[in-house]
This record gives C-alpha cells, structure tokens and sequence, in this order.
C-alpha cells in the first residue's frame, strides 16, 4: 500500500521539480541561475511557490547554513523554522554519513557539482531517522559564481522501509538454504532487521511444545548454543498464550503483572513489542524488540513490519528445524548402518542391492561399488540356496513382518559362510519400497553346535563301545579261564592217559598264553592311553628282525593249525643287510599284532608280510593276507578302541583292541598306519615309521619273494571266479606283466588264436567251455604256448587230466603267489 503512495509522491516530486525550474528560469531571464538576494526577497510569486510547494526545500549558504526553509521542510524534520534556521545543513545528517556531505557540500560550491540527486538518511528532531529522496540545485550571483544551494527533498523512509523488508526476507530466505544451522539463521535474521527497526534488544525465543518452555540463542565459552527458560509468566509466554502480537509499555506491563499474567523477573523495559511466529497454526516460537530507554520507541508500523517478517521467519525457521532434524536423523542412521555390527544390504523390490555397510563388505568380500545395483541373490546366493532367497522375498513381499533363517550364503572367494538372515521390509506411505537384508556371521554358532553333537554322538558311541567291550571281555577271559579250568580237573583225574595229559597240558598252555596276552593288551593299552609307553630306538638289524618275526610267526601259525597258509617274508634287499633306528620291541609288536589278525581272519591262500622303499629311502612296511577283508566303510573306524567288525559270517574272537595298540604304537615311532582292502580278497595293512633304512652289503640267505621283471609279457587269464582272478592279479601286480582276463573256455580260444600270447592261465571249470576242452584246441594251433591250469587243490586225478590235455604245469587252487611266480617263471627263464 504505502510503496504506491511512494511511488505516486516520487512522479509528483519530479513534476514539482520541473516546474519549478521552469519558474525560476522564467523569472530570471535571460541569466536563469544569475538571482541575488533581493530579487530573492522580493520576488512573490518565487516566494509563495517556495512557501507553498509540497515538496520540503530549503536554500544553504557556502557555510552550509540553512537560510531559507518552507513549511513542508520544517514539517519533514519536525523543528520550528527558527530552530532550522539556526541549524547548519550538516546538523542534520547522522554521524556517519558527515563525511560524505561535507564532501558533497564542498563540490557543490566548487562548481564539480552543478546537480546532485541522492536517497540518503537524516535525522529529526526526535532523534529518529527520515529518509529523503534529495535534488540539489546550485544557485549562481551574477558573476556567475555558485552562491547558494537549493535543496529539494521528499520523504521515502516508507518505501526505504520497504526494500529493507524485501530485501530482509531474500536474506532470511537465502539464510536457510545456505546449510546454516538455526543458531546462524538466528543472526541473519537479527542483522537483517538492524535496517529497518531498531533491533539492538530483538530476540527471537523458540517455543518447545514437549517442555513448555522457550529457547533463547546464546554463547558460552565462544560455543554457539540455546538458553532455555519456562515459558510460564513471561511477557514471551503471554504472546503464545493470546496467539496474537503485542505492543506494551511498562505501564501496561505492570498492569499485567498486577493481574499475575506475567512476573517481571528482570529489567523491565519501557516498551516491549511481540510477534508470535506461527507455522502451520502452531505458534513456533516469539519475535520482539524491546527499548529500556523509551517508551515511544516503536509504533504500530514496526508491529506491521514485523509481522510482514514473522511469515518468512516462521517458514525459514520451521523449514531449518526440520532440515537439521532430517540432517540429524540422517547422520544417525548413516553412523548405525555403516557401524552396525551386522552385515546390512539394502536392496529393492527386485532384489537390487541399493547400499551395503562396511560389515558385509567384511564378511562377504564385495566393496560397495561391485556390490551396488546386482542382484543380491546372484552376488551371494548359490544355485542351491536361491530358491530359499526367493522365497524371502515373496514371504516379505506378502507381508510378513520380518522374515529370519539360519542358512549359507556365498562370499566374494567362494567359500561359504553361515549366517543368519533377517529380512525387513522398508514402509513408506504403506507401499514396500525395499528391504533391509541382515546378515549375521553364525560360523562360529554352528562350528561349536557341530562339536557339541560330534562331542555327544562320540560320548555315545564310547559308551557302546565299552559295554561291547566289556562283554566281549568277559567272554575272552571265560572262554580260556574254563578251558584251563576244565582240563585241569581232567589231567587230575587218574583215569586220564598220559597221551590226553599231554594234549590237555598243551591245551591249558594255549589258553594261559591267550589270557597272558589278553592282559598284556590291556595294560598296553591303558599305558598307552595315559602316554606312559617311552620308546628306546637303536640301531637294528632289520634283515634279522624280520627274519625272527618270519621264525616265530611260522611256528605260531602251525600252532593255530593253519599251516595250508603259507608265510611269505619280502625284503626288496634280499641278501643285503638293512638296519633302522628303532625300538626293536614296539616295532616287533606291531608285525605280531597286524599278522595276529591277518592269520585270524584269513583261512586259505597265504600271508606276505616285509616292506618295500619309496625313492626317499623311507621304507613302507606291510602285511598282507587273502583273508576276508574289510567293508570300505570300517577302514578308518577299525583303529578305533574297541571298535569289532560284528556282522561276519563267522564269530570271530577278539576284544577290538589289538589295531589300537597298533596305531598308537606306530605313533610312538613316528609312523602311521592304513589298510587297503577287498572284501572277500584280503587286505594290506601299511605302517611308516619316521627312519630311513641303511644297508650294508652283506651277503643274507633266507626265504624271500624274489622280484620278477615280466615288462611286455602278455598272459590270459581264464577265469571266471572275480575272486580268484583279484587274487591272481594281486600275485603279478609287481611283475610288471600285461594281463587279459576272459571268463569262459570259448573266449580263451578266440584270444588265443587271434593275438599273440605269452602263457595262458587256464581255470578247469568255467562256463560254456571247461578248461581241459579249451587248452585241447588251443594246443592244436598253438602247440608252443606255455598253459598253466588252476586246479582244486584236492582233486588229484584233475592235476593228471589237465597234463594229459596238454597243459604244460598245474597250481593248486586258492593260488599261492609265490608258487604261482615261481610256476611262471620257469616258462619265462627258459626263453619261450
Ligand atoms: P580284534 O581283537 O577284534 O581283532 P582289532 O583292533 O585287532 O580287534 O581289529 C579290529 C577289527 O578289525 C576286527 O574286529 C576285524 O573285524 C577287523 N580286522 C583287523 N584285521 C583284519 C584283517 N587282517 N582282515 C580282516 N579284518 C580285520
């Protein structure tokens, strides 16, 4: 409103000023400028157009003293004419701006300045400020010289005002969006205010709902901070009450304080102005000058004014809060997402990873840019666990609420990781717009479950095991303790001849050394458990060793009357000497222990026991029997305390023991110790012991397997028992030999007569076509080719039957390997 008043002044100022000149031109032609002081005086009509003008003007001497005003100059100042009259230009300017005038003064009568137009401040007569619009007009005497100055002026505080407001509210405004706080915004406002009312006790107090109290800017200790107070009897705690702006003076104030609406804690002020700052019809806060000097300090105008700015305030404020709270809630959440202990993806409705923190990159390996925008069941899923991810997804996408299992997922090197994982959808507006994925490393959790159960099925397993072995016990020490018992009475017994004393002592001595033995198992055993066994190496004669074992062990053999079984001892040195480091007594009990159970659990075909040496010099050492074998599965378990093979055909006798004491032995010299094995075939038990193996060359006699070198032999095998045919594989595995199996007679033929072969081993019964009818048609193509028929072991008359067909040796059935070599070679050293 007030800017159009201004605006229509200003085009009148000019017209004024126009015409103005107009006169004086017309009056003092042909010198316009060129007037002295009587025709000044004198003329009326300048006179009356002076004194009337609606425009304050005044003329000022060369010493800047006003020395002719009209009324609306005197009007514009609110002096009397006399008191200007006796006042100089300069008087009237604020101290600031003095300077500047005297300035302007000087080049006005130095003739730089002919015109001088300006906006400029000066100060009335009650010591505020009036803005005017000034035109100043240098007056020349007739000599041409500048004598005096006309100044014009009109009054634009309103529209000053105006700009100051615009332009506070584009400095608030332009406060918020610069990233200030709200302790900052505060100051502009304050300094933006400076301009258009006197603002040197404004306060803006912050209204906080929760507390009911107001938050005042404030410093302590050069930190920018807030000062609270209640907001209960305050003049601030009025405004919010009455919602609506105040001007008061102390009268007034007292007044209040007399109807116990306020208490005047502090100073009280001679006027007191408030604006309550409403944003969204909450009232945020207050805005207010106050004066302790004057009570006329402000008016209703600086009321309006301030409430034209308490809108822009109150946004900006607002607008800044809420800024700072989301910049705060923000900062929360980055410093809990990107420091949570847990591994955090966020990723959208179509499982696209959007942000990860540093714990997945720890866990899963992937930094945030090769994470971002992939599929996060590709990145970490893997085939067999997708479908699960998926259905995570559907599950939240339905509404379930959180969504957790335990599961694996993928890391950035392959290997895999338990983890927990929660999914969480993100609610916005009631629509999922993503979901927190988190991941929580359970290796440990589930390592330590894994032990538990291990740690618990072994406790069970112990516990079976030593009921087993504590019944298998009683019945081994029964078993021998009857049988001396029993054949005690009957050697007592008078009756008894001296032929059954005998057998009976000889019985009582088998059943005293298998409970001696017994007993000694056990007590190496619990020795062995408690690690009180030492071991005490020394150099050894291994040649001899073994050779004592292969004594002793062949007449052990004969005593569990399985002397069909033959001993073989294997020494690749032969007759050189070998010695070991090792102790002679532990190491001899193991080759008793594993040739114990190699006899025990073998009934035909033979034992081979000795070792061979690796290209280190480190001897492997073996036993080996065509016994029954073990099933794949047992071979580890075997070395088990007390662990028995049960379900055999035959009941075998035994506590589950003797392997126990095996590998730990075999331990204790630094060894290990496996088994190879077929069922139904046999088995090989290697052991290692941490020495090598020196020999000297000293020539040895004793049975050894000698070593055959048949590289490039082609032999048939014609058999069709698998068994058999393993075990003849076995026997001239070393050999080097080419073998070709065929399982019937009509076969062996076809091979025979269609490649070359250097010997044929023959089955006499086979399918289709037996041996005899076979070696019978081979030989009449092939009279040269050497044949050698398997033959039962018992059948006598079979042996002279394969001969008369042709054959050109026999073995007995199950084949010895030894006497199988021996048979082969006698074919092959004779050059055929
Ligand atoms: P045991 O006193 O029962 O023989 P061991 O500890 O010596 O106890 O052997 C454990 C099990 O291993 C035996 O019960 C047996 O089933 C199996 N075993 C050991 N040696 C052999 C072998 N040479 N041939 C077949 N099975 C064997």
């Amino acid at each position: 409103m007030f800017m159009q008043e201004v605006m229509k002044s200003k085009k009148y100022l000019k017209e004024e000023i126009v015409r103005l000149q107009d006169e004086i031109a017309l009056l003092k032609n042909p010198s316009v400028n060129s007037i002295s002081d009587s025709e000044l005086n004198s003329d009326h009509l300048f006179h009356s157009i002076f004194e009337e003008s609606g425009i304050g003007m005044a003329i000022i001497n060369k010493d800047a003293r006003i020395i002719k005003l009209n009324r609306s100059f005197a009007r514009l100042f609110n002096y009397s004419d006399r008191e200007l009259l006796e006042k100089t230009y300069f008087d009237l300017i604020p101290d600031e701006k003095k300077d500047k005038a005297h300035q302007f003064i000087h080049s006005m009568f130095t003739s730089e300045l002919e015109k001088y137009q300006a906006e400029q401040p000066f100060i009335k007569s009650d010591g505020t400020i009036i803005w005017l619009k000034i035109t100043a007009t240098i007056l020349k005497n007739v000599q041409g010289e500048p004598e005096y100055v006309l100044g014009m002026g009109e009054d634009i505080t309103e529209l000053k005002k105006g700009e100051k407001i615009k332009d506070a509210v584009s400095n608030i405004s332009n406060a918020v969006n610069s990233n200030q706080n709200l302790y900052k915004l505060i100051e502009t406002i304050k300094e933006s205010l400076e301009n258009i009312i006197d603002s040197k006790h404004f306060f803006i107090a912050l209204y906080n709902e929760n507390e009911d109290n107001f938050s005042v800017p404030y410093i302590v200790d050069q930190k920018e901070t807030f000062e609270t107070f209640s907001a209960e009897k305050t003049l601030v705690g009025y405004v919010l009450k009455n919602k609506k702006s105040v001007l008061l003076n102390y009268r007034e104030i007292i007044d209040l304080q007399d109807q116990n609406e306020v208490f005047i804690a502090g100073k009280l002020s001679k006027q007191w102005l408030g604006i309550p700052l409403i944003n969204q019809e909450k009232i945020i806060g207050v805005i207010g000058v106050q004066s302790f000097e004057s009570e006329n300090a402000f008016d209703h105008n600086d009321l309006t004014i301030l409430e034209i700015l308490s809108n822009q305030i109150s946004t900006s404020i607002q607008k800044m809060r809420s800024e700072e709270a989301l910049r705060i809630e923000r900062a929360y959440f980055k410093e809990l997402f990107d420091n949570s202990p847990e591994a955090i993806a966020i990723v959208d409705n179509s499982s696209k990873i959007i942000n990860i923190n540093r714990e997945f990159t720890r866990l899963f390996g992937y930094t945030k840019s090769e994470a971002i925008d992939k599929s996060i069941e590709d990145l970490i899923s893997t085939p067999a666990f997708k479908e699960e991810a998926h259905n995570l997804t559907t599950d939240i996408a339905m509404g379930k609420k959180t969504v957790k299992i335990d599961t694996k997922r993928r890391r950035k090197d392959g290997s895999m990781v338990d983890v927990s994982l929660w999914g969480t959808p993100i609610i916005l507006d009631k629509g999922q717009i993503a979901v927190y994925a988190i991941f929580r490393d359970i290796t440990e959790r589930v390592e330590s479950k894994k032990k538990l159960e291990e740690a618990k099925n072994k406790a069970e397993e112990s516990d079976r095991l030593k009921t087993s072995f504590l019944t298998n016990m009683s019945h081994e020490i029964r078993t021998p303790m009857n049988a001396i018992v029993g054949f005690s009475e009957l050697i007592a017994e008078p009756a008894t001849d001296q032929e059954s004393r005998n057998e009976f002592a000889e019985q009582i001595y088998i059943s005293s050394k298998m409970l001696l033995k017994l007993i000694d198992d056990i007590i190496d055993i619990s020795q062995l458990d408690s690690e009180n066994i030492k071991v005490h190496k020394k150099k050894t004669n291994l040649s001899n060793l073994l050779s004592g074992v292969h004594e002793k062990f062949n007449s052990e053999k004969l005593k569990e009357g399985k002397d069909n079984i033959e001993l073989l001892l294997h020494n690749p040195f032969g007759d050189l000497t070998t010695y070991i480091d090792t102790d002679e007594f532990r190491f001899k009990q193991i080759f008793y222990n594993l040739l114990n159970n190699a006899l025990k659990y073998t009934d035909q075909g033979f034992i081979e026991f000795g070792f061979d040496v690796n290209q280190y010099d480190e001897p492997i050492f073996y036993v080996r029997d065509t016994g029954i074998g073990i099933p794949p599965d047992k071979t580890d378990t075997i070395f088990n305390h007390f662990t028995k093979i049960e379900d055999r055909r035959k009941l075998y006798r035994g506590t589950g023991i003797g392997l126990t004491i095996t590998k730990k032995l075999v331990s204790l010299l630094g060894g290990d110790i496996w088994v190879e094995s077929n069922v139904g075939i046999g088995s090989i038990f290697y052991f290692t012991v941490s020495e090598k193996v020196n020999f000297v060359k000293i020539k040895k006699t004793g049975s050894f397997i000698k070593s055959y070198n048949w590289a490039g032999k082609k032999i048939l095998v014609a058999e069709d028992d698998d068994t058999n045919y393993q075990v003849i594989k076995a026997s001239l595995s070393r050999t080097h030999a080419n073998l070709i199996r065929v399982q019937n007679g009509e076969k062996a033929i076809d091979e025979c007569l269609s490649h070359h072969y250097d010997l044929v081993i023959m089955d006499i019964r086979m399918p289709k076509l037996d041996g005899i009818e076979a070696t019978k048609k081979i030989k009449s193509v092939k009279p040269d080719i050497p044949i050698i028929a398997q033959t039962a072991f018992f059948l006598k008359n079979e042996r002279d039957t394969c001969i008369d067909a042709g054959c050109n040796d026999y073995i007995p059935k199950p084949v010895n390997s030894p006497k199988l070599l021996e048979t082969i070679d006698k074919y092959f050293v004779n050059g055929k």
